[in-house]
């Protein structure tokens, strides 16, 4: 079979040499005679394979001892409403920093709390192609928490910065660029995000929140939702999502065999470079409309100048392996999402075809 590249936003590729390791291991884990899947998630095998997974991430990211990390389910969209009820914490209001689609959903959802939130800043005014600096920010220094969302996974944007939130808690949806870049995640109360883009399955949503920050829901806060309760029971009051802890384990051991987040982080660097370049190069027959110093290293948005070309190039990409590269409904165009999982070849093998298809059709 030659390489496909697959360029999906989310769940997205996963490295390779994990999926065959997963393979070679399906039906009989390290000997056990048990697929992972068929395991009790209180059996001794699976207590092993959960704990390395959270000492690996721990590993990786630097977690400091005073931070809980928490394999949940219910994704992202869960923590919309999860992040409130556990955080508002007795306060009036919550500050938000407006940069899309996936930071307008949060607020929208935390809005159903009983508290205001406050837009200390937002991107709307110029279609959602930056992040507002942070000196024009209008922050409310009694706010429940400050919530952004690193990575806008439909507009493309990238917050190049951790905010200084002066001692307001700190709260990220890192979804779509968790673990692309090294982290300090001392500066922040709480980090959330899916797995099914540079981590794992879909299923396992990862939440790591400082200790200090537990224990005071909001009343009606249900069992499931109070990170208390998942953290005293090592995530698993309930049945938690097996499978998908196991498979992000072994990307957390592949991302220590690749040099950690910093080689990771040049890496992605190099790749992101490469396509705007050839975007950006094109003499207008591609654009990409996001502000340089706010594109994103992982999901790259891009239109050709002429639409009517749009079904032509998927068609051709397609021909050429190069898969799932059509934009989200709501914004049209294209969208490459490059991973850490997707090696320079993919990247590569994109930005011939794109540089082929304009020659053809330009
Ligand atoms: N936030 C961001 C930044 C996302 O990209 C996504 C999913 N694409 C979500 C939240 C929602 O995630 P989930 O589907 O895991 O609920």
């Amino acid at each position: 079979m030659s390489p496909v590249f697959n360029f999906s936003a989310g769940p997205a590729v996963l490295p390779r040499e994990v999926l065959l390791e997963v393979q070679g291991e399906l039906l009989s884990w390290h000997g056990s005679g048990m697929s992972v899947m068929e395991m009790s998630h209180r059996g001794k095998e699976f207590m092993q394979i959960a704990a390395e997974a959270e000492e690996d991430l721990r590993a990786v990211m630097g977690i400091p001892a005073n931070y809980k990390v928490l394999f949940l389910q219910g994704g992202a969209t869960t923590q919309f409403a999860m992040v409130p009820m556990n955080l508002i914490r007795g306060h009036a209001s919550i500050d938000f920093v407006d940069t899309g689609h996936w930071s307008k959903l949060a607020m929208k959802e935390a809005r159903k709390f009983g508290v205001s939130t406050h837009v200390v800043a937002s991107a709307e005014d110029r279609g959602y192609c930056y992040v507002p600096a942070q000196d024009g920010w209008q922050r409310d220094p009694q706010a429940a928490y400050l919530h952004y969302t690193s990575n806008e996974t439909l507009g493309g944007v990238e917050f190049p910065f951790i905010p200084d939130s002066d001692g307001v808690p700190l709260v990220c949806d890192m979804s779509s660029n968790f673990l692309s870049r090294p982290t300090d995640v001392s500066r922040f109360g709480l980090i959330y995000g899916g797995a099914q883009k540079n981590i794992g399955p879909a299923g396992l949503t990862i939440v790591i929140v400082r200790e200090d920050l537990l224990g005071q829901t909001v009343s009606g806060t249900p069992t499931m939702f109070d990170y208390k309760i998942q953290a005293e029971g090592d995530s698993m009051y309930n049945t938690p999502p097996t499978f998908a802890i196991y498979v992000a384990g072994l990307v957390f051991k592949w991302m220590q065999r690749q040099g950690g987040l910093k080689a990771i982080e040049q890496r992605n660097i190099e790749k992101a470079a490469l396509l705007y370049e050839t975007i950006d190069t094109s003499n207008g027959f591609y654009h990409c409309p996001v502000e340089k110093a706010y594109r994103s290293r992982m999901n790259v948005p891009f239109k050709l100048a002429e639409e009517r070309l749009d079904e032509d190039f998927i068609k051709e990409a397609r021909a050429r392996n190069l898969l799932q590269l059509k934009g989200h409904r709501s914004t049209g165009g294209m969208r490459a999402s490059i991973y850490n999982a997707m090696p320079l070849e993919g990247v590569k093998a994109l930005t011939a075809f794109m540089q082929d298809f304009a020659r053809h059709h330009g």
